[in-house]
């Protein structure tokens, strides 16, 4: 797939998760690995612009340190990029999207003291990739949010592989990150978080 094409991709799915309400005024950014030879390099979004006015023209290149490339030099790469870099790391990722709904704000921060969420018996559990059945227990990571993002995101680094084959992590009092093997993957990754989450959340007001 072109660069191109990968970015209407992903501006379909900012204008989506924006019209959902997940991606309030300038929060949220979003990330894929460029395609070959490209792919230790990313297109992410810049910071700063409205999610709800977001453009291709707002995209922008960056390295594997999460540095904008020559081209992109005068623009400001989102806050977060040092996350994205981070997931990066792990070569089957290949999409990084990150979002600030309700739901994920208030369930990650009622449970801010907590190592991680613990999800099991859903049937939505298997629109994550590699699990079969509603018979499972994923444990969805939370980290306490900081704006120190080399700081957070060398502590996520840490401990992320203590969460084999569970594609997010949630920042507490912040939002959701999930990825993928592609824009489409990671997509889905963020739309079963959401919605468990905010099953979660539903039964624990009852
Ligand atoms: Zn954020």
């Amino acid at each position: 797939m072109s660069k191109q094409a990968l970015q209407q991709e992903l501006l379909s799915v900012i204008q989506w998760f924006h019209a959902k309400g997940w991606a309030p005024a300038t929060s949220a950014n979003y990330s894929f690995r460029n395609p070959a030879p490209d792919q230790n390099t990313f297109t992410i979004s810049r910071s700063g612009i409205d999610k709800g006015q977001f453009t291709v023209e707002d995209f922008m290149e960056v390295d594997a340190n999460g540095q904008a490339l020559e081209a992109f030099r005068s623009v400001k790469p989102s806050a977060e990029t040092l996350i994205h870099s981070m997931l990066y790391e792990q070569a089957a990722v290949q999409a990084v999207l990150h979002t600030h709904s309700v739901v994920n704000t208030v369930y990650s921060w009622k449970h801010r003291a907590a190592a991680c969420v613990n999800i099991s018996g859903f049937e939505l559990l298997k629109g994550i990739a590699g699990v079969s059945t509603h018979e499972t227990t994923i444990q969805l990571p939370i980290y306490e949010n900081s704006q120190d993002i080399a700081y957070l995101s060398a502590h996520i680094r840490e401990s992320l592989h203590n969460y084999p084959g569970v594609p997010g992590l949630l920042l507490a009092g912040h939002g959701l990150y999930a990825w993928g093997s592609s824009i489409a993957e990671a997509k889905r990754h963020i739309e079963v978080f959401e919605f468990l989450l905010d099953c979660l959340n539903q039964l624990e007001g009852r």
